[in-house]
């Protein structure tokens, strides 16, 4: 068959990111956390009238219609009205206006994005969910009688636990695996100098003593592996497409930290969007294998330096920065050959981001402070043990880590600095405010989410690839499978959404050539 591009404007891809919130309740650690996350998704969905997605993975679907736009609605055999699975109230899921999911994980709150397209939307939409989680925070704080919920955006709670921030990339089919795992290892083992949100404390439980760049680091243990939660490794192979299978993958990476920084945000997705591209392109030959690669990226951790180096298997001792440079030159020369639009402005504002971001960690590591999670952080650190004379054992250094996560503006310690201006925003207060309830809309996001927005009541349930409705007055559920994420965008199906007066009037639009 042809061959599929799927980033064709190079950075652009289609992505998302998955936030777990650490959940507390200040001073009971006893607390039920699976129970307590239920009550935050809930809380929020309750409150902005959204109802709670219904499973709806049991029944068959029969009666396939292909419309015009590529579009499929199945008619459906099972009447609604005779489901028997129950739904447990702790498993709390709802899919969200803005086309994102908002459920409970491994006993967190967890914020799935809708699917972006760019990096500056990938930041906009995961600044809506810390939005969204705050604001399910101040309406759990309201309810009489309600044991307060702290969440935070971090990814280790200080007590030797980790929960995790996930991002997604679609990729072709074609490409092989083994072409990715090659090229991704030295990547991965190197990005945190720009992705890594620091950490107080070295080793998982935190005894050792210290200052490292990533939160997650010391959390992995093995190269490629399907896990998530044990033995994590620095390739996760899970492959849940949740798209056509045979022409896309999903890519799902567990190793990143979470970002309050949008330089950091935009770099992590817009330079993993590059590598892929040229993973995807066959640019990247050169052979950059690190030796003992978990060993290294712990080493590359704890270093806030920046001097320590790794071991390459063609037998050179290079830095982190001088890896990060070599794909940075390697994707240079990949954009000069393809000979696209250089004025493509997603690509050169990552492109231009990334060489100043190298250039001042190589300089003045301290220069980045406005930029980098990691660098903010130290620095603010780093003053009160100038101030108080504290030691990086002291607990108190500890505590402020966690704080600096907290994700109520008045407590978090990243939110306080970003008040102050002392953030480089690439995003405004504005858009993130919009996006709590609008979708992107150049992806299947905005079918999604429109749905959910538009006819709520008789949305049954929705899910990455399809949406299913119970429409008044007729005893079969309609199923909307949407399997190519870049179709039912705004400019595709906008206008039908506005103009249907109900579900049936969507549903014959859809099945109606235009
Ligand atoms: P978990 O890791 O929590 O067990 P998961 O990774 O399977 O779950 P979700 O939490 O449901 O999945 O989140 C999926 C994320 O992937 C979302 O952010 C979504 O926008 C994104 N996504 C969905 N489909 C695709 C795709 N085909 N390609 C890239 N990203 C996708
Ligand atoms: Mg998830
Ligand atoms: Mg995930």
């Amino acid at each position: 068959g042809a061959r599929v591009t799927v980033g064709h404007m190079t950075v652009r891809r289609i992505m998302g990111l998955e936030t777990e919130f650490g959940i507390s309740v200040p001073g009971d650690p006893m607390a039920n956390p699976m129970f307590l996350s239920g009550q935050v998704v809930s809380v929020y969905a309750a409150a902005n009238g959204i109802r709670s997605n219904q499973s709806s993975w049991d029944y068959a679907f029969e009666d396939p219609l292909r419309d015009a736009r590529g579009w499929q609605l199945d008619r459906q055999a099972a009447d609604p009205s005779q489901l028997t699975d129950a739904e447990d109230p702790t498993l709390a899921n709802v899919v969200l206006p803005n086309g994102a999911r908002y459920y409970v994980d491994h006993a967190h709150p967890e914020y799935s994005s809708p699917e972006v397209t760019t990096p500056r939307d990938a930041i906009v939409w995961d600044r809506a969910g810390d939005a969204i989680a705050l604001e399910s925070v101040r309406l759990l704080a309201e309810r009489p009688g309600q044991q307060p919920v702290n969440l935070y955006k971090n990814n280790a709670d200080g007590k030797g636990q980790s929960y995790g921030t996930h991002e997604n990339y679609l990729m072709s089919r074609r490409t092989p695996f083994p072409a990715i795992v090659k090229h991704l290892i030295p990547f991965f083992v190197t990005r945190q100098v720009v992705t890594g949100a620091g950490r107080v404390g070295i080793g998982v439980d935190s005894r050792g003593t210290g200052y490292q760049l990533s939160q997650r680091s010391d959390f992995f243990e093995t190269e490629v592996g399907l896990e998530t939660t044990l033995k994590r490794p620095i390739i996760n192979t899970r492959d849940e497409p949740h798209a056509v299978a045979d022409r896309y993958r999903r890519l799902h990476v567990i190793i990143g930290d979470a970002n309050h920084l949008d330089v950091a945000t935009l770099l992590k997705t817009g330079t993993t969007s590059l590598v892929l591209g040229m993973i995807e392109d066959g640019w990247l030959r050169d052979d950059w294998s690190v030796r003992r690669p978990v060993s290294a990226l712990q080493r590359v951790s704890h270093d806030p330096t920046l001097t320590a180096t790794v071991e390459l298997t063609d037998g050179r001792t290079v830095t982190a920065l001088d890896v990060q440079w070599m794909y940075l030159e390697a994707a240079r020369a990949w954009l000069d050959a393809r000979g696209d639009d250089p004025e493509e402005e997603a690509t050169a504002e990552v492109m231009s981001w990334w060489e100043q971001v190298l250039t001042r960690l190589g300089t003045d590591v301290m220069s980045c402070a406005g930029l980098l999670d990691w660098v903010a952080k130290l620095q603010l650190l780093e003053g009160y043990r100038q101030r108080d004379g504290l030691a990086w054992d002291d607990h108190r250094l500890a505590a402020i880590d966690i704080q600096w996560a907290d994700v109520r503006p008045e407590k978090g310690l990243v939110h306080r600095l970003r008040d102050r201006g002392r953030l480089v925003d690439l995003v405004t207060p504005e858009q993130v405010r919009e996006a709590r309830g609008t979708p992107p809309e150049d992806t299947r996001a905005w079918f999604r989410g429109s749905c959910v927005r538009r006819f709520s009541e008789h949305v049954f349930s929705a899910s990455w690839d399809s949406v299913v409705f119970d429409v008044p007055g007729r005893s079969n559920l309609q199923r909307v499978p949407i399997l190519e994420p870049e179709r039912g965008t705004r400019a595709q199906v906008g206008t039908l959404l506005e103009q249907s007066v109900d579900v049936e009037e969507l549903l014959r639009g859809l099945a109606t050539p235009d």
